[in-house]
């Protein structure tokens, strides 16, 4: 076994990969950029080699650097993660050149199933089953839209370089071909430097089943069976689970044996995951069909890892180091149900837009963090409740360079309903302020009725759409309640009165009446405090009226409980403070919101004058304008096109108006709140 490696990523993958390092005592040695010089993963290895500057290709991608940092540390082998080179088959190469190991397939093995157009040629002489489609190299747009009119719409356009739900249309109508595969490639050129396509048809009802299937350099090969992954934003990922509810042992048996299938006709060696699309027919039957094959890790590995018991990662190293496969398949077991999902820096109300800044405040339920989970045994192995596999820390800054996950949420029970409500309670306990997250939106689609019945498909988060989006879990009354509520036990603590005395004070000061002025949800509202004789509150918020009684809640979370018109919520209250405002960030078992307390004195003389100005959401590139100099545009029109944390972001006017400037160029990083236009509105 090796002695040191050297994990060439960042964030929650490269604290994940030390942990088990760690636990096979070999040393490990991170690599970090500017951005990244105090985060989770440099401080978790024993060692840190600075690479560069913050953005990847100045960092991570610099494989030249990372082998140099691998040798200059004495580490022997080379351990890449997800993303940035862990599909680079040269960076695989260049390792074994270097005289390190790449834990990883084969370069050969990368490159074969790096295009997925390639990819499928293969797999069709391995005899795996294809989804109907087009996967030639022949090119011309006429040839394309033939081939789309003949598999029958609708169809999916794919950029067969691509990753990470980048680069896919899906077309529904042949007038709309054209269109389609012009956006596809544009962005096909930019994200992956090649653009060609394949075309495929867009299955019913398509679920998202994948195999995790490993290999030695011994020739043996395994599935640790499925992961369903069909609930996805932008043909990403946001929950996962396995086992795949509905899976027959049969079906199971066929795309496992599939799955190896794939993995044996490129000779690999390694974890791997073969992607299927699997097509839910009206009569009820599945079939299913290869996409591609992912040629690593893959992030929701650890759901595989609490049904079997296993270490994923430590099959990974003992296979690098020439070890055989530590089980044969009949010694392979499922136990019980797990779900993953993904915590990330991003607004699912604005269309999953990724956000940057500064978490002030970050709880993580209580867990075990990474592994072990219990070797399988004769009690089963019952993995572990709930795990976090995070990369973050109180107080890091979200930067726009990385990819927007910030964590992961794994939950494991005896039953799938046993897993989504230790879930449901996991995200209840998660608290991130500071930034925006999609946590409040995961329980939504946990609790939604398509996710609780298993009704999966890839549309689901769609169909769901008017219980996910725009939510409001604890209302206007009870939030500025429990507002009101903080507001008074502060004042409490910093008076450092008892409540007696504190009675008497309000009297003192003759003050018997309060208003708070707040902002809920853009909105503006207020709360009339009245203080009654008997030392009693009474609450007016819009409509709602009674009396108002709270406490300390003695627990470690610092929560209080508030009671007010015939409702009761225990709840945390975090307070960012700005100057012109205050913002409280309150969670509960019921739901987290945020309601702004407005200091009317400080607003005083500002005005919110509409203005031409259009600015960058976020820091990023510009990708196009839309637009140019002197165009009339109306409410809503695209204007331009940007690209952060790995996403594509239009820009639309916030009304009529005429384009008076373009500020930047296509190509142009530009900062957040930099002003990219300016209209005449
Ligand atoms: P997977 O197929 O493993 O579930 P996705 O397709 O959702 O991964 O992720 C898209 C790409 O982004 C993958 O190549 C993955 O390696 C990369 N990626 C996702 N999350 C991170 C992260 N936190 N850090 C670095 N790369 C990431
Ligand atoms: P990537 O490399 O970006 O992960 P994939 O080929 O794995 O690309 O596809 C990503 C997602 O797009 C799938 O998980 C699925 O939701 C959807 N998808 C891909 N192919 C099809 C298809 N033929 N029919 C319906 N949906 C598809
Ligand atoms: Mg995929």
């Amino acid at each position: 076994m090796f002695k040191k490696i050297l994990i060439a990523n960042r964030g929650e993958i490269a604290c994940r990969v030390a942990a088990t390092a760690r636990r096979m005592a070999i040393k490990t040695v991170a690599v970090y950029s500017d951005a990244d010089d105090s985060a989770r993963h440099v401080r978790f290895c024993d060692e840190a080699v600075h690479i560069g500057g913050s953005a990847p290709k100045d960092s991570y991608l610099r494989w030249e650097r990372i082998i140099a940092a691998a040798k200059a540390t004495g580490a022997q082998a080379i351990h890449p993660g997800y993303g940035f080179l862990s599909e680079n088959e040269e960076f695989a190469q260049a390792c074994l050149d270097a005289g390190l190991v790449f834990i990883g397939p084969p370069a050969s093995a990368i490159k074969a199933m790096g295009l997925k157009a390639e990819s499928k040629q293969l797999m069709e002489k391995a005899g795996v089953p294809l989804v109907p489609g087009y996967h030639g190299s022949d090119q011309a747009p006429a040839l394309l839209q033939r081939e789309a009119d003949r598999i029958g719409y609708p169809v999916l356009i794919k950029a067969s370089a691509g990753g990470g739900g980048k680069g896919m249309r899906a077309v529904s109508r042949p007038e709309d071909f054209d269109a389609a595969l012009a956006s596809c490639k544009r962005e096909a050129i930019t994200s992956f430097g090649d653009d060609a396509v394949l075309v495929e048809k867009y299955a019913q009802r398509p679920r998202h089943i994948e195999i995790q299937v490993f290999g030695d350099s011994h020739g043996n090969y395994v599935y640790l069976f499925e992961r369903d992954c069909s609930v996805q934003r932008r043909h990403q990922k946001v929950l996962e689970e396995a086992p795949a509810p509905g899976m027959t042992p049969a079906m199971r048996e066929q795309m496992g044996q599939a799955a190896v299938a794939a993995a044996r006709a490129v000779n690999y060696v390694g974890a791997g995951t073969v992607e299927f699309i699997v097509e839910q027919r009206a009569d009820g039957s599945m079939n299913f069909f290869f996409m591609e094959m992912n040629t690593r890790l893959q992030v929701e590995h650890p759901v595989t890892e609490a049904i079997t018991g296993l270490d994923l990662v430590e099959w990974q190293l003992r296979v690098a180091s020439g070890e055989p496969l530590p089980l044969r398949q009949e010694q392979l077991r499922i136990n019980g149900h797990a779900i993953e999902a993904r915590i990330c820096a991003e607004n699912p109300d604005n269309n999953f837009l990724p956000v940057t800044g500064t978490l002030q405040v970050l709880r993580l339920p209580p867990c075990v963090a990474f592994l072990p989970p219990l070797p399988q045994g004769e009690d089963g192995g019952r993995g572990q409740p709930i795990r976090v596999d995070s990369g973050i820390r109180e107080g890091d800054a979200v930067s726009p360079f990385y990819d927007s996950m910030l964590a992961k949420l794994i939950v494991h029970g005896q039953t799938r309903e046993e897993a989504l409500a230790r879930l449901d309670a996991a995200l209840a306990q998660t608290r991130i302020v500071g930034l925006n997250t999609n946590v409040q939106f995961l329980r939504y689609v946990v609790r939604s009725s398509s996710f609780a019945q298993a009704n999966l498909d890839t549309a689901l988060i769609q169909r769901e759409e008017t219980v996910v989006f725009n939510q409001e879990p604890i209302g206007l009354a009870m939030t500025a309640a429990t507002a009101v509520a903080q507001a008074l036990l502060g004042e409490q603590a910093s008076e450092g009165a008892d409540p007696f005395s504190r009675r008497d004070g309000w009297q003192l000061h003759g003050v018997t009446q309060r208003r708070f002025e707040f902002e809920f949800h853009g909105e503006p509202a207020r709360a009339d405090l009245r203080y009654l004789h008997d030392g009693a509150l009474w609450l007016e918020v819009g409509e709602v009226s009674g009396p108002l009684v709270f406490s300390r809640v003695e627990d470690a979370q610092g929560n209080i409980d508030v009671h007010f018109a015939g409702q009761r919520l225990t709840a945390a209250v975090y307070r960012q403070s700005s100057q012109l405002d205050e913002v409280d960030h309150v969670f509960s078992e019921r739901g987290a919101t945020q309601i702004t307390t407005i200091d009317s004195l400080a607003h005083a003389g500002q005005s919110h004058a509409e203005t031409g100005r259009l600015t960058a959401p976020m820091p990023g590139k510009v990708v196009s304008f839309a637009v140019s100099v002197g165009d009339k545009v109306g409410k809503g029109q695209t204007l331009a096109v940007m690209e952060a944390m790995k996403m594509e972001h239009t820009i639309a006017a916030p009304a009529d108006g005429i384009v008076q400037e373009l500020l930047y160029s296509p190509g142009d990083q530009v900062a957040e709140g930099a002003e990219l236009l300016k209209m005449a509105l």
